[in-house]
């Protein structure tokens, strides 16, 4: 018995061994074979991106026929490549393997690829959507608004968006021109793209479902890594509101001084547009309204940039030196030479400011209509923050470029803005001679900050509630323009100034909404920037809670390797780490907090 029980034994120890030893050599040749085709696949996707994201700069940075034509033939090979990727993952049998990986490096790069994308459509829907978003990116990049004007000396008939007409609603103060241009820009172009985007939302939602998401907006919530994306940000939100609330009865109380009390109730919305905003989403167009103090000395520099000879260039520069003190990486060889920095003469392009990875080396661009002030500096820093994280991440695998989510992305380059728009670096730089240090003049740069960083957190979170809403088939076309202008109304307390209809669609009159691009990310970018320039502000020792000296809004980060190091640690990253830890790393915080933008 003994014996025979022993053989047992060691038969089973010799069995267990043996298939031990067969499971583990057959799971090292799958990780083995995972890891062959994420090489594999990585090159491709690399190739894909090179081709169709060079043909994309040359047709939006020159609205041409023929660069439409190249454009949309790109896109039309890059879906068969798509196809064709997606028919090898699915005969090797991937969807059914991948989970069962060991390395978690590997099941996340798995993850990525898991799922097909647009190229599920068959390819005459593919071309329909995509010739869909074009058409409508088109009407939006060339809409024209007919009104006669003086600008820089010249008189203008035909106003484009960028630069006339966002710099006539920052300086006319008569209600009735205003009320014309307001109209005039959503005739232009949500009206124009009403029934497209309608399409639009029916082929999206036939895409989310081909990849097994409930809707559309359940298909964009996904790159959060959330188990309830919606809740957070209501959260994060909630937490927001009572800051707007009282910087919203302030401004209210000061368009009435200015407007009169039959233009503006005491307690009911602002009228949109009036806040010297296109779409009321930052007031600091009528600063010279709001500020608090209006003696002290101005912290606006956009008049000593003109009177110093400021040029687009000039400005790039200036934003680049910043980075370089930092210890970051500057702009490369081949951005200055690609980068767009003004709207070239007789050329219709889309100005809409945005920063490229054209996928090939250090390949980065930025496409801009630059004016001459002080928020498109600011907007050079906000584009050169995604050119930076591209370079930092440029080491990783394809799958890997991009931000531990897409809020980071936003927040790298308005972090380091925080530093730049202080007094004391302004000052430090030559564009600010005197800076007084007492608490008026610390209010009144406050409230400027307030005017751009409060006041759009509504508006950053309501566009994408519409539109998951829209998605979902609660917002329907009933009342497609009715509900854009219930959330208007319920988060950002603001109205339209002449009665609206469903022949509207006034959302359609925003970029990122015609442009198919998804925008809950600037809320999360407009709260996180604050915990990423708070941890940069540590590194720096320019900030000590408590000490009104070295107070968080007066923190300037300029030439800190340190703070500069420390933010580099969490962009070399990209999206090879879910998103908490990557924060975690930064700033020693897993969560995404409204704390610091309160302190
Ligand atoms: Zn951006």
């Amino acid at each position: 018995m003994m014996e025979r029980a022993t053989a047992v034994v060691l038969l089973l120890v010799f069995l267990c061994h043996c298939m031990g030893a067969t499971i583990e050599r057959d799971a090292s040749s799958l990780e083995e074979k995972a890891r062959e085709y994420l090489v594999y696949r990585n090159a491709q996707e690399k190739q894909l991106a090179q081709d169709s994201n060079l043909a994309s700069w040359n047709y939006e940075s020159n609205l041409t026929d023929s660069n439409r034509e190249a454009m949309m033939k790109e896109q039309e090979k890059a879906a068969e490549k798509s196809r064709e990727l997606w028919r090898e993952f699915v005969a090797e049998k991937w969807p059914e393997k991948w989970r069962s990986l060991q390395d978690p490096d590997l099941r996340r790069q798995f993850n990525f690829v898991s799922k097909q994308g647009a190229s599920a459509l068959t390819p005459e829907k593919l071309t329909e959507y995509e010739g869909i978003v074009t058409d409508m990116t088109t009407t939006y990049g060339t809409a024209k608004v007919h009104h006669c004007v003086e600008l820089d000396g010249e008189e203008v008939c035909e106003l484009s968006l960028d630069p006339e007409l966002s710099q006539l609603l920052e300086r006319e103060k008569d209600y009735d021109t205003l009320t014309k241009l307001w109209v005039a820009w959503r005739n232009a172009t949500g009206k124009v793209v009403r029934q497209q985007y309608l399409r639009y939302v029916e082929l999206t939602n036939e895409v989310a479902k081909l990849n097994d998401f409930e809707d559309g907006g359940e298909m964009w919530r996904e790159t959060y890594e959330s188990e309830d994306f919606a809740a957070d940000v209501a959260a994060l939100w909630e937490d927001l509101r009572p800051l707007y609330l009282q910087l919203h009865a302030y401004a209210r109380r000061k368009l009435r001084e200015q407007y009169g009390e039959d233009k503006i109730s005491k307690k009911g919305p602002i009228p949109a547009h009036l806040t010297g905003n296109m779409w009321a989403q930052s007031w600091t167009g009528i600063e010279s309204l709001l500020t608090p103090y209006p003696n002290k000395p101005s912290i606006d520099v956009t008049d000593a940039m003109k009177k110093q000879g400021y040029t687009p260039l000039k400005m790039f520069q200036l934003s680049n030196d910043f980075f370089k003190g930092l210890n970051l990486t500057e702009m490369s060889p081949s951005f200055w030479e690609n980068t767009i920095m003004e709207r070239p003469k007789n050329t219709e392009l889309v100005c809409h400011a945005s920063a490229w990875d054209m996928a090939s080396h250090r390949d980065f661009r930025i496409k801009m209509c630059t004016d001459v002030n002080m928020g498109d500096l600011i907007t050079i820093h906000h584009e050169m923050g995604h050119i930076e994280y591209y370079e930092q991440y440029r080491h990783q695998p394809l799958l890997y470029q991009t931000g531990a989510n897409p809020g980071f992305h936003e927040a790298v380059g308005d972090s380091l803005a925080l530093s730049v728009m202080t007094p004391k670096h302004l000052k430090k730089v030559g564009l600010l001679h005197k800076v007084d240090n007492d608490a008026h003049a610390d209010i009144n740069f406050l409230m400027k900050i307030a005017l751009s960083k409060v006041v759009f957190l509504p508006f950053g979170y309501l566009i994408d509630m519409y539109r998951w809403d829209i998605f979902s088939g609660k917002i329907t076309s009933d009342n497609l323009n009715c509900e854009w202008w219930n959330k208007r109304f319920e988060f950002q307390g603001i109205k339209p100034p002449v009665k609206r209809s469903e022949e509207d669609f006034d959302a359609g009159a925003k970029y990122h909404v015609v442009a198919s691009v998804p925008y809950i990310r600037y809320f999360v970018s407009y709260v996180v920037q604050f915990q990423f320039h708070k941890a940069m502000c540590e590194k720096s020792k320019q900030y000590a809670r408590g000490n009104h000296k070295q107070a968080l809004h007066n923190c300037d980060n300029d030439q800190s390797a340190d703070a500069g190091n420390a933010l580099a640690s969490m962009l070399k990253m990209g999206a090879s780490k879910p998103w908490p830890e990557a924060l975690e790393k930064f700033t020693g915080n897993k969560t995404i907090n409204v704390d610091v933008l309160r302190e």
